[in-house]
């Protein structure tokens, strides 16, 4: 009786150990056959049911079942090693390429650069300047008053008495005023940052482009064609324009300039809020003040200054209402403006 398992056994075993193709299927075997529970252990115990006369010769046959279990089980492992190892040199010319992704400008960089062309196929050079800035040059030299609700803790990033992050791209013009004498034309794009609460409006951190020009007999004639040029460049040719009276501490007098809803094509739509005009730019003539903080002669001496929001112009051009959207790295987002 326990002859026939172990030939029968055998037999199993033998056209298992054919099939052990991974470590799977090497682990079942070792688990049925080998283990402590396993089918090999049960025919040991069965050895003391054994007629006395009959003992060596099961003894004898069982520990050959063992072995040979043991050897199919050593075969099928070296046998997937060397199949493993095969397959990894093994290179399939048929199989298709992967695509390897091109990387692009961010949309906000992108609009940076455009306007910057545009500017600059004007004369207008690139300045730059720190994002950490004093106190006197974000405010104080801008001719902001003690109490201007900007230098509040509520709006602005206090490093600490003296130090913030700069609040807008403006602070570059008393720099670059320091620094050279006019006539002066640039513009300054860079990093600014507002203490306010994120939404779909507003982001404490976004981008600006400052401009500044400065010479002698420079008139607001030249700041409104300079920026009608612009904006039909960037926007398109057929819009319509207006300069609105506005207020900035260092500019004076200050204009907000708008172009014609080209969304709705001036009917009024949920972008203008029904008006059928887009602001795009806060502009004016620079304040005799701001002249005074850099040794600037206002009466030899006049300029005018700008400002754009960079995040509101993208927004504008591409039709996106959600500033975080263009701050938050959604490749989805990304993806769209390759
Ligand atoms: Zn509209």
């Amino acid at each position: 009786m326990l002859f026939d398992r172990i030939a029968e056994l055998t037999r199993e075993m033998r056209a298992a150990g054919a099939d052990l193709a991974d470590s799977a299927a090497i682990e079942r075997f070792r688990i049925t056959y080998l283990s402590r529970k396993g089918h090999i252990a049960g025919l040991f115990e069965e050895l003391k049911n054994v007629a006395r006369e009959d003992k060596p010769r099961a003894g004898k046959e069982l520990n050959a079942l063992r072995e040979t279990a043991q050897q199919i089980l050593d075969a099928a492992t070296e046998r997937l090693a060397n199949d493993t190892e095969a397959a990894q040199d093994m290179l399939d010319v048929t199989l298709p390429g992967r695509m390897s992704q091109r990387g692009h400008m961010h949309i906000v960089s992108r609009t940076i650069e455009e306007i910057s062309d545009i500017f600059r196929r004007m004369g207008f050079s690139i300045a730059d300047g720190p994002e950490i800035e004093s106190d006197y040059y974000n405010f104080e030299a801008l001719n902001f008053p003690a109490d201007h609700p900007a230098r509040d803790m509520q709006d602005t990033f206090f490093l600490d008495d003296e130090h913030l992050l700069r609040t807008h791209t403006t602070p570059v013009q008393i720099r670059l005023m320091e620094r050279f004498r006019p006539p002066i034309r640039a513009i300054f794009p860079g990093k600014v940052y507002r203490n306010e609460v994120i939404s779909a409006r507003s982001h404490v951190q976004f981008h600006q482009i400052d401009g500044l020009f400065v010479d002698t007999d420079v008139t607001f004639a030249d700041l409104k064609g300079t920026l009608v040029t612009f904006a039909r460049m960037y926007y398109g040719s057929s819009l319509k324009y207006r300069f609105r009276p506005s207020f900035f501490p260092f500019t004076e007098p200050s204009a907000e300039m708008d172009i014609s809803c080209y969304l709705c094509g001036a009917k009024g739509c949920r972008v203008c809020k029904y008006t059928g005009w887009l602001e795009i730019l806060g502009c004016g003539m620079v304040d005799p003040n701001v002249y005074a903080h850099v040794n600037v002669d206002p009466e030899k001496y006049s300029g005018y200054a700008f400002g754009i929001g960079i995040e509101r112009t993208a927004m504008l051009r591409h039709g996106f209402d959600d500033i975080r959207l263009l701050l938050e790295n959604d490749m989805r987002v990304n993806h769209q403006f390759n």
